[in-house]
């Protein structure tokens, strides 16, 4: 009877080949990285013996690198060690608000913002604040490794693009400028330790009182996160205006496709995300003029 075995691999051409030689012998292999969600999945009906591989030995998975040309967080790293990191509050408050909503204290302590992208659910919060700070998906392959938009990389619910023997490294985002700030804001029906109805991720840019760039992401309101960029049209070329913030929040709206639950119908969902839409705005910007 095959059972469940752990690897712990201390290099990446190692996690690459025992990946690929599972796959070809036809045995399952599932990342480890916090485990917050693994864990809980083990104890669920239907999850089949596989090897757990484990990647938090990896010097790659736990670097976290905040520099001018560019910040590389990687897949090892818990979110309570890019919370409590200076440079990224000045310069991601938004992703971190984000990571700070996952779970509790001790969640935050295993749990990683790249394990909350691979789960994919539509619900992980971490997901819109990734794709509105234009974060790239770093892929560990067979031949080296591949980049990929983190707007591209959740494909549907639970269901993320890597092929077989990849694993996500790490994720890198642009140093943002000191005129570009980000928000990350969602709806939960407790105050805490419950799922998103609704969530929306926000980064701007503004100059002398106009915005000059947005991106604003959508979260739990269709099966995967969105970028909206007709959101992000309302608002380029004004400035951020009650009329414009409207504008975008119902671009927002448009873009939804949720569906009803007992947490909330379609159209109450659909409702929240244009609010939502217009305070990340709102925040985002009194971030920009140091409010
Ligand atoms: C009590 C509790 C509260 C929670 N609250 C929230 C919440 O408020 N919001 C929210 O969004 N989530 C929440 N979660 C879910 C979970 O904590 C997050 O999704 C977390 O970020 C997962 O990270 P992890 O490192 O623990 O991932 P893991 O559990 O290790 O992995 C999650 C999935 O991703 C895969 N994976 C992980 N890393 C990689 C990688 N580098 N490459 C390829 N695949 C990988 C794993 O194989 C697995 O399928 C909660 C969970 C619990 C138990």
């Amino acid at each position: 009877m095959e059972s469940y075995s752990y690897a712990a691999p201390s290099n990446v051409s190692e996690a690459v080949t025992l990946l690929a030689g599972n796959a070809s012998e036809g045995r399952q292999t599932q990342i480890l990285a916090g485990g917050t969600d693994v864990l809980v999945q083990m104890r669920g009906s239907g999850h089949s013996p596989r090897t757990l591989l484990d990647i938090k030995a990896l010097a790659e998975t736990n670097r976290l690198e905040v520099g001018p040309n560019g910040i590389y967080i990687g897949s090892a790293v818990p979110s309570a060690v890019i919370n409590e990191n200076a440079e990224l509050q000045v310069a991601l408050p938004g992703l971190l608000e984000a990571a700070d909503l996952i779970g509790s204290t001790q969640i935050q302590g295993r749990a990683t913002i790249c394990g909350n992208l691979c789960n994919a659910s539509p619900a992980g919060d971490s997901i819109p604040a990734m794709i509105a700070a234009g974060a790239v998906c770093d892929i560990a392959t067979a031949d080296g490794s591949k980049e990929l938009l983190v707007e591209d990389f959740v494909t549907g619910v639970g269901q993320n693009a890597l092929q077989v023997g990849e694993f996500l490294l790490g994720l890198k985002l642009p140093m943002p400028r000191p005129e570009t700030k980000d928000a990350y804001l969602r709806f939960t029906p407790r105050t805490e330790m419950d799922i998103a109805v609704a969530g929306v991720g926000v980064s701007l840019t503004v100059i002398d009182g106009i915005c000059i760039a947005a991106r604003v992401a959508i979260g739990a309101v269709a099966p995967t996160a969105r970028l909206v960029p007709d959101a992000a049209k309302a608002l380029e070329g004004t400035d951020l205006n009650e009329q414009v913030l409207a504008a975008a929040g119902e671009a927002c709206k448009a873009a939804a496709s949720p569906i009803s639950d007992k947490r909330g119908t379609a159209e109450y969902r659909k409702k929240v995300v244009a609010v939502l839409c217009r305070r990340a705005i709102a925040l985002a910007h009194q971030r920009i003029q140091g409010a």
